[in-house]
């Protein structure tokens, strides 16, 4: 038996049983091993009967002296079975399982696992009524004790099953071959393969059970390091990258008519990407900072700085409303300077779209900026020198080699995120790119005051939005839903914004944005509202990332509690730009301690860092990280915040693992047989 044999071929496994496993994506022993318990029972010590506790699960084992049987009023089929083990008697209930009767005499000796209660009507007499697991022993058969496998199981495929395959899985199976380099297994203390895979599922003891599991988180971690490393050599050390000669006339020009001097951390982040691009080896950065920290004017003095050597830039945004604010803001700030900006969205109609292209391929264009399905898809730019991507988490590896592929030379690549991704983390989901950090705003901010409130203050809310209106500022309305829905009882955007423009905000303008507009109809009203020709903007998410429009200064979240922390905070973001005091309303009915804790939390913490990790506590890391690590395989053990200290481990080991060209063949073989569709890029050592 090997790892890739079908599970068909195991002992207890029919057609039929097959395909229930099948169902739980398990189709061969390697799948079978990897269906890691989700947790154990602890059966380790064996109580005896006297001191058997009410309220908690207890392994027992007793001599039977009698078995009783009966039917109760509603027909059901009850046995019960006094065991006694010299100390003390309990009485162990089986409900519905009249076969039992034939199996059990008095005199053999039962083993049962389960939880101890009073029985019913008996003067303190103890029971076991919810038993879980027993055997009866042979004449000296020792119980085997210990911690026990427990897995996700269906109707199905109950426990026992999964137990007894595993036992005979491991019965079967020739060796487990080590697939970790000797040397990363020494140096990291590592137990052997086979045996991480045996103490997982089955054992010896609870320390035997924590190094099988550091062990396979280990193999884990480092091996998606070692993945997301080689690719970085690839797209380092084999591709010719583009090199960027020092700034001259264009790059101080567009300093100049930057309206603000760079703070520190934004200079220093514009030291890094200057200095990647001025290598020949292909840039390939990462820039995080809170919302509002500036980013796009990195962005900007980078494109001009590919511009001004001869190159094209490409700016990828996640949304056609960031797009043309990006557009509009880089066309005034450029409009005395010889660059070309096109706009590329998916508002342009099918001729003037091949226009673009067309214009693209022969270099009548400099910067394009679009969304990134535009851009990233259909364009081939005659001469592409960098490509910066905004608020684009979900820009994986495999969009990033997309792009390279098309070019004679490998862009340089520079990510902007917002997303306040705990450190390590960005490891895990971003262990190819540099990172440089922007951790102060610009100075001159006043932090945005936010409140939680209660649905019945709504009146209170929005006379404050007519007041801050009347001093001439402007303000959201962020609701969770687009339009009605029959599943979730909340009130849509559509909804709101009718109640508001004929009751509480009847004499103020109101505008609706939301994502199913159409793109005409949102530029209008995303131009109406930079232009203060509306005041009070109706929405939802779809300003989340990146909207500028710093004479706003309040944002009324309609069901707050909609949102996780993270996104609240994006949107928390949209406000706060300007000079001007802002404020940020939470409005939720939610009664729950923890969503009531959560939504507080906003009210006190200001960091994205902070709320982003409290995020992941409360929340579990299943959302945050599921969009995040796209691209990237399931981690199937490894929790990236649990395992932060493996993680590190597995990191440095990586690190020295790309060190030795021979080691480096060695794991990038490994890759290619376990992760094939992710590392498939990686082509030679
Ligand atoms: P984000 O990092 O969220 O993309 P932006 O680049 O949109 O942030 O910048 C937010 C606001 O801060 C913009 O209005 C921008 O003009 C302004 N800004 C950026 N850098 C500075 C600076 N160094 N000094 C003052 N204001 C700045
Ligand atoms: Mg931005």
């Amino acid at each position: 038996m090997e790892l890739q044999t079908s599970l068909l071929e195991l002992k207890g496994v029919g057609k039929k049983k097959y395909e229930s496993l099948n169902r739980l994506g398990l189709f061969t022993v390697y799948d079978l091993l990897t269906y890691y318990p989700r947790t154990y029972e602890d059966r380790r010590i064996l109580t005896p009967l006297a001191a058997a506790a009410v309220g908690e699960q207890q392994a027992v084992v007793g001599v039977i002296r009698r078995i009783a049987e009966r039917r109760t009023g509603r027909g059901l089929h009850v046995l019960s079975v006094d065991i006694d083990d010299g100390t003390g008697f309990l009485q162990v209930t089986f409900f519905n399982q009249s076969f039992l009767k034939g199996k059990l005499r008095t005199g053999m000796r039962l083993f049962a696992v389960g939880k101890i209660d009073y029985a019913f009507g008996g003067q303190g007499k103890k029971q076991m009524s919810q038993v879980k697991d027993f055997s009866v022993l042979e004449k000296d058969e020792d119980v085997t004790l210990g911690l026990l496998p427990v897995y996700a199981a269906t109707s199905s495929l109950n426990q026992k099953f999964f137990r007894t395959l595993l036992t005979t899985l491991f019965q079967g199976i020739d060796e487990i071959a080590e697939i970790l380099p000797g040397s990363i297994c020494q140096r990291y203390h590592l137990v052997a393969r086979e045996e991480a895979y045996r103490e997982v599922h089955f054992p010896e003891s609870s320390e035997a059970l924590h190094l099988a599991r550091e062990r396979l988180i280990f193999e884990e971690l480092y091996l998606i390091q070692c993945g997301l490393l080689l690719l970085r050599r690839e797209s380092r050390e084999k591709k010719k990258g583009v090199r960027h000669l020092g700034e001259s006339r264009l790059s101080r020009a567009v300093h100049e008519t930057l309206p603000f001097r760079l703070t520190e951390d934004q200079a220093k982040a514009w030291c890094d990407i200057r200095q990647d691009m001025e290598l020949a080896v292909p840039m390939r950065r990462l820039v995080q900072g809170d919302v509002g920290s500036g980013k796009t004017a990195l962005a900007l003095l980078a494109l001009i700085k590919t511009v001004e050597n001869g190159f094209q830039g490409a700016f990828m945004v996640p949304t056609e409303i960031l797009a043309r604010q990006h557009f509009d803001k880089f066309s005034d700030l450029l409009k005395e300077l010889p660059v070309r900006l096109l706009l590329l969205t998916g508002r342009l109609a099918k001729k003037e779209r091949e226009a673009a292209y067309a214009a693209i391929e022969a270099h009548e264009v400099d910067i394009v900026i679009g969304t990134h399905a535009l851009i990233q898809e259909t364009v081939t730019f005659a001469a592409l020198g960098l490509v910066v991507t905004d608020e684009q988490h979900r820009f994986g590896v495999e969009q990033r080699a997309a792009l390279e592929k098309r070019a004679q030379l490998t862009p340089d690549m520079l990510v902007m995120t917002a997303t306040p991704i705990p450190r390590t983390m960005t490891l895990t989901v971003y262990g190819d790119l540099d990172v440089s950090r922007i951790e102060h705003l610009p100075p001159g901010r006043v932090p945005v005051e936010t409140f939680l409130r209660a649905p019945a203050r709504r009146d209170l809310i929005y006379r404050f939005v007519r007041q801050e209106v009347a001093k001439g500022r402007q303000a959201y309305v962020v609701c969770p839903l687009v339009e009605q829905s029959d599943t979730l009882d909340l009130p849509s955007a559509e909804e709101v914004y009718e109640e508001l423009r004929t009751g509480m905000l009847r004499e103020v303008r109101c505008g609706l944005v939301h994502g199913k507009l159409a793109g005409k109809e949102k530029e209008a009203v995303m131009a109406d509202f930079h232009a203060g020709r509306i005041d009070v903007l109706v929405t939802t998410t779809v300003i989340e990332v990146g909207v500028d429009v710093p004479n706003a200064s309040v944002l009324v979240v309609e069901n707050a509690e909609r949102f996780g922390l993270a996104q609240l905070h994006q949107l928390r973001g949209r406000v706060g730009r300007g000079a001007y005091r802002s404020y940020c309303i939470l409005i939720s009915a939610a009664r729950t301690e923890t969503a009531k804790k959560r939504l507080s939390l906003m009210e006190s913490v200001r960091d994205g860092f902070v709320l982003a990790e409290e995020d992941l506590k409360l929340r579990g890391p299943g959302q945050f990280f599921g969009a995040m690590q796209h691209g990237l395989p399931d981690l199937k053990m490894a929790d990236a915040l649990r395992d932060v200290d493996i993680l590190l481990k597995a990191r440095r080991a990586a690190l020295e693992t790309m060190e030795s060209p021979a080691m480096r063949k060695e794991v990038a073989e490994i890759l290619r047989l376990e992760y094939k569709e992710l590392f498939t890029k990686i082509t030679e050592v």
